[in-house]
C-alpha cells in the first residue's frame, strides 16, 4: 500500500507549475545533477538529466562531431532567488510587458522544479532570455526525437491562451515516458493534459498506451484530505520515489511511477 501525504501532490515529473498553481515544494539538492558534460553549472532533476543525455546521445548517432558543439544548455534548475534576480534584471532592461511575457514570476517558473531546460543552437552570441532554437536542422531533429525520451516543447505559439506564456521554442520540459508522446499525439499543453487525465480514474478506468511492445496504463487518483492510500499490490509494489533518486545513467525507469499534479491529486503510470 502506497501512502501519500499532502506534500506528495506537489512533487513528481507531471507537476503543473504556472500562474494558477505555483511551486509548493523545493527539490532537494541531492536530486539535482549536471545536465551537460561540458556545462557542469547547469543542473536538472536527476531522472530528467539522465533522459536528456540519452536523447542527446541518440542525436549523436552517425554524427562524427560532438552534439554539444551544436546544442548547448542555457538555463536549467534555478533557485527562487535566482528566478527573482532574472525577473528583476529583465524588468530593468526590457520593461514589464516583455518580462511578463517571457520570464515567469518567482515560484511560477518551471525552472525551479529542475524539470525544465532552455537550449540554444550553439552560436557566438546566445540570448539568455530568448535563445535561438530553430525549427530546422539539428534542433528540429531534437524535437522529433524528444517525446520518445519524455520531453515536450512546453510553450507553443498556438497554446499561448492556455499557458499564458509567449511562444518559447527553446524551453523544454521533462514530463516522462510515455506522457510526452501522448501529449504530442493529442496536441495537448500540460494544462490540458492534467485536466484530461482526470477522466481515467485508477485503477479501473486507466488509460492504455502502447509504446512499441510495452503497454502502459495511466490513471488518476484524487488526493484525500490528509493521507491518500493507493493499493499497488497487484502491480508489484515498489517505492518509486526512492528508486528515482538512485537512477543511474543507462538504468531503466521503474515500472510504476507516481507523480503529483500540483493541483489536486496523483497520476499513476505503470508499465506491464
Ligand atoms: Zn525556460
Amino acid at each position: 500500500m502506497q501512502k501519500l501525504d499532502k506534500n506528495s501532490i506537489f512533487q513528481g515529473n507531471l507537476i503543473l507549475v504556472n500562474q494558477n498553481y505555483p511551486l509548493r515544494c523545493t527539490i532537494a539538492a541531492k536530486n539535482l545533477c549536471p545536465a551537460f558534460k561540458y556545462q557542469s553549472e547547469i543542473l536538472m532533476q536527476r531522472e530528467s538529466a539522465v533522459m536528456l543525455n540519452k536523447l542527446l546521445r541518440e542525436l549523436n548517432k552517425g554524427v562524427s562531431e560532438e552534439i554539444n558543439n551544436f546544442i548547448v544548455g542555457v538555463s536549467g534548475y534555478r533557485t527562487k532567488s535566482e528566478q527573482e534576480e532574472i525577473f528583476d534584471d529583465s524588468l530593468k532592461e526590457n520593461g514589464r510587458e516583455f518580462t511578463e511575457k517571457y520570464v515567469a514570476f518567482p515560484d511560477q517558473s518551471e525552472h525551479q522544479t529542475g524539470l525544465a531546460i532552455d537550449l540554444a543552437e550553439n552560436r557566438e552570441e546566445i540570448d539568455f532570455i530568448r535563445p535561438k532554437f530553430p525549427y530546422q536542422g539539428i534542433c528540429q531533429k531534437f524535437r522529433i526525437k524528444m517525446a520518445d525520451f519524455g520531453f515536450i516543447e512546453r510553450y507553443k505559439k498556438e497554446k499561448q491562451k492556455i499557458t499564458k506564456i509567449g511562444a518559447e521554442p527553446w524551453h523544454f520540459r521533462y514530463v516522462g515516458v510515455p506522457h510526452a508522446e501522448i501529449m504530442q499525439r493529442y496536441g495537448m499543453a500540460l494544462e490540458e493534459y492534467i485536466v484530461w487525465l482526470k477522466q481515467f480514474s485508477f485503477p479501473d478506468h486507466s488509460f492504455t498506451w502502447w509504446k512499441g511492445d510495452r503497454e502502459f496504463k495511466i490513471g488518476y487518483v484524487k488526493a484525500e484530505e490528509t493521507l491518500t492510500k493507493i493499493d499497488l499490490s497487484q502491480y508489484g509494489e515498489q517505492g518509486q520515489e526512492d528508486k528515482k533518486d538512485d537512477l543511474a545513467e543507462g538504468e531503466e525507469l521503474p515500472d510504476i511511477q507516481i507523480s503529483g499534479n500540483n493541483v489536486d491529486g496523483f497520476i499513476i503510470t505503470y508499465a506491464q
